[in-house]
């Protein structure tokens, strides 16, 4: 827990690099040197070749909503009360790659399979930013 009053990630040798480009509000993945598969979430090795070879690539922070649920029970209830409902999302990267994130800016009634989505950053506080997404205008 931070200041923040929320469970937080705890970037890893791995995961580091992910974390300090959400910080500088760039959204960057894993790339194999060998193979040239994208990945996330951030891994030593690739799960395709098995390389441990990669680069770091700024995504286009575009994507699709590929599946989400909506919060509307608060769990733990002091900390998220204030925060349903929410939803929960798994967006899939125009890169191929699916991240984990929270849609915002969108009422959950509205969400759509496939909805066009593109990334947020919300600076939570000063180590730590969040990627998150929202609709695309139309
Ligand atoms: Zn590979």
């Amino acid at each position: 827990m931070t200041a923040y009053g929320k469970p937080v990630p705890a970037p890893d040798a791995d995961s580091a690099p992910y974390w300090q480009g959400c910080r500088e509000h760039r959204l960057l993945i894993q790339k194999c040197g060998a193979c040239g598969a994208v990945r996330f979430p951030p891994a030593s090795l690739c799960p395709d070749c098995g390389s441990a070879a990669h680069d770091w690539i700024a995504a286009s922070g575009r994507g699709r909503v590929y599946s989400w649920i909506v919060v509307t029970y608060p769990v733990p209830k002091d900390i998220y009360a204030g925060d349903v409902p929410y939803v929960v999302a798994l967006v899939e990267l125009d890169e191929g790659v699916r991240l984990p994130t929270n849609i915002v800016e969108c009422d959950p009634h509205d969400l759509m399979a496939d909805m066009p989505v593109e990334v947020v950053f919300d600076d939570v506080d000063d180590t730590l930013t969040l990627p998150k997404f929202r609709p695309l205008p139309d």
